[in-house]
């Protein structure tokens, strides 16, 4: 056998040491096609969020609206370098972005087998616009659950409507964010006794609710009915009553003869008794027979005029009168100004 046998390119006809698929490297890589992508794409492109789709599944590009990004990306998407290219350098631009039609012109470089090769070439994108699914469930008043916002024994306050509305606002935003593309509020509806916001992602109320709920000591209710049935599945509606409870970090209470001041709530409430500085758990249940003295945005800031080891001496905010009171152990000697609760019979700081 012969080991340095030379062939002969069958299209140059100059002898070859090996040979790529018959023909020697020059014109193996003069025929080769260095960029492989389809002549034209269609892309249904939605018009009010930018999601897109090439096939059936529709595809939400995050944080990215921008229309010729989006289309550059699709194109990446489509193209296929040959594997015996070393170096390649591929450049797209985009060239008459139309409303139905879009021209992306591929440029590219390569080594193969030490011959630079060139290709240029233009790939077609026929633009449709098609509200995605999303949008349409959004426009139809789509919605998963609902979270019914009352008080607990009380209509809530326009403050805490506004309150927690934020709240879920953000919340929502957040889950959105990560990926819950029906994590968005269809409606608000105000009712006598609260609000209700109607929620396209179940997944989502409930993370919100139990959030909420673990914050703030709201008390949460579930009630799920069954709505209808989609391919062989029970479709359930959900709504989660959250209720805001009376009592709020902050608010001063009566229990028996002490007077607390409310410094956690969540499933228990915790309390600083304001006279001797002492710690109280109290449950939800006990809570019901407390009776609160003072709210928490009752609290007006007095001047300390002068801290003796057990007593203080402030400055009454609205008559402007010097008042002598106990020291309570979680005030310093610091002359600071602090919260004040103005309760009938007397003054007590807050912490
Ligand atoms: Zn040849
Ligand atoms: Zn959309």
């Amino acid at each position: 056998m012969q080991m340095n046998r030379e062939f002969s390119c069958p299209r140059c006809g100059r002898p070859a040491k090996e040979l790529h698929q018959s023909l020697c490297e020059k014109c193996y890589a003069e025929t080769l096609t260095l960029i492989e992508h389809p002549r034209t794409i269609k892309i249904n492109v939605c018009p009010a969020c930018t999601a897109y789709r090439t096939g059936k599944k529709w595809i939400n590009p995050e944080k990215e609206t921008d229309l010729n990004k989006i289309i550059i990306n699709i194109a990446e998407k489509n193209i296929k370098i040959h594997e015996d290219a070393e170096d390649p350098k591929v450049t797209l631009k985009i060239e008459n972005l139309g409303n139905t039609t879009c021209t992306v012109q591929i440029h590219a470089d390569a080594t193969v087998y030490n011959n630079q090769i060139t290709y240029n070439d233009e790939l077609v994108l026929r633009i449709q616009r098609e509200t995605c699914n999303i949008c349409s469930r959004l426009a139809g008043g789509y919605y998963e659950a609902i979270i019914q916002l009352r008080g607990e024994n009380h209509i809530p306050t326009d403050e805490e409507i506004e309150e927690y509305t934020e709240k879920i606002d953000k919340l929502i935003e957040k889950i959105h964010e990560k990926g819950d593309s029906t994590a968005f509020i269809t409606k608000t509806i105000k009712r006598k006794r609260g609000t209700d916001f109607y929620i396209g992602s179940n997944h989502a109320a409930r993370q919100i609710t139990q959030k909420i709920t673990a914050e703030d000591g709201t008390t949460l209710t579930r009630s799920p009915k069954l709505v209808g049935r989609k391919d062989g599945k029970e479709i359930y509606r959900t709504t989660y009553a959250l209720r805001i409870p009376e009592l709020k970090k902050g608010d001063i209470i009566k229990e028996q003869k002490n007077t607390l001041q409310i410094i956690k709530t969540g499933k228990t409430v915790t309390t600083i008794n304001l006279r001797d500085g002492t710690k109280k758990t109290i449950s939800k249940r006990d809570m019901e027979n407390i009776k609160k003295v003072a709210a928490v945005k009752d609290a007006k800031t007095a001047i300390v005029v002068s801290s003796e080891k057990n007593t203080l001496q402030i400055l009454d905010p609205e008559t402007h009168k010097t008042h002598t009171i106990k020291k309570p152990p979680f005030v310093s000697n610091n002359e600071k100004p602090q919260k004040i609760y103005k309760l009938r019979k007397f003054r007590h700081l807050s912490i």
